[in-house]
C-alpha cells in the first residue's frame, strides 16, 4: 500500500517588518516544503511578480473565489484589501508530499487553526518598537501614513502571540532562522507524523 501523506500546515505570523518573510524562506530552504501563494487584492508592488508570493486578482475575482468556497482561509487586512489561502494548496501538498508553509495574518491563522487543528502556528516577534519602525522605513516600501499603520497594527496582531504554540523573537535572523527550522524538524518528529514509517520498519522485524 502506498504510504499516505497527511502535510504538516506551517502558519507563520507576526507584523510587517518583523522578517517574517525571510523566516519563511528559511522555511522553504528545508527540502519537502511548499509554499501556500496567498490570493489578494492589493496591488503588486514595485518589483512583485504575479505567482511568486501573492497570486493577484480584482476584487470581483476574490467575492467569486469566495462564494465558491475556494479559501481554507480568507480575510481583510489593515482594513483595507482582502488576502485568501487556497485550499488547492492542501491538496497539492499531499499530492507533492510535501508540508505547506502559510505566510499568514492572525485573523487568517485563527480560521485554519479551527480546520487543520493540528497544524503549528508560529508567531515572529521584532526585538522591540524602534527596531520595528526602524525596518519598516528602510524596506521603503510604505509612505508615512501606511508606516503608522502598520506600527498601531502591529500592537493589536502582537497581542495575539498567546494563540501560537511557538514564538520566535527575531533579534538576529540566522538564530531566528535555526528556531523556526528546528520546529519544523520537531514536528517532523512527532509520533503522529511518523505511524506508517514505524510500522512498516516494526514489519521488518517480522513476527
Ligand atoms: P503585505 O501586503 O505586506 O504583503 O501583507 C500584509 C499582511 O497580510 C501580512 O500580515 C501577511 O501575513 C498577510 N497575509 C498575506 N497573505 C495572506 C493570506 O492568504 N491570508 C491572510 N489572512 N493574511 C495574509
Amino acid at each position: 500500500m502506498a504510504e499516505s501523506h497527511e502535510p504538516l500546515v506551517f502558519i507563520v505570523s507576526g507584523p510587517s517588518g518583523s522578517g517574517k518573510s525571510t523566516l519563511v524562506k528559511k522555511l522553504l530552504e528545508l527540502p519537502g516544503t511548499m509554499l501556500s501563494i496567498s490570493v489578494t487584492t492589493r496591488p503588486p508592488r514595485q518589483g512583485e511578480s504575479d505567482n511568486r508570493w501573492y497570486h493577484f486578482v480584482s476584487q470581483d475575482v476574490f467575492q467569486r473565489m469566495v462564494q465558491n468556497g475556494e479559501f481554507l482561509e480568507y480575510a481583510c487586512v489593515f482594513g483595507k484589501h482582502s488576502y485568501g489561502t487556497p485550499r488547492k494548496w492542501l491538496d497539492e501538498a499531499r499530492t507533492q508530499k510535501k508540508d505547506l508553509v502559510l505566510e499568514i495574518d492572525v485573523q487568517g491563522a485563527r480560521q485554519v487553526r479551527q480546520k487543520v487543528p493540528e497544524s503549528i502556528a508560529i508567531f515572529i516577534v521584532p526585538p522591540s518598537r524602534e527596531e520595528l519602525e526602524t525596518r519598516l522605513r528602510a524596506r521603503g516600501l510604505d509612505g508615512e501614513d501606511e508606516i503608522r499603520r502598520r506600527l498601531e497594527q502591529a500592537r493589536l496582531e502582537m497581542e495575539q502571540y498567546v494563540d501560537y504554540d511557538y514564538v520566535v523573537i527575531n533579534e538576529n535572523l540566522e538564530s531566528a532562522g535555526h528556531a523556526v527550522q528546528a520546529i519544523a524538524h520537531g514536528a517532523r518528529c512527532r509520533t503522529m507524523q511518523n505511524r506508517d514509517r514505524v510500522r512498516k520498519i516494526l514489519e521488518s522485524f517480522g513476527g
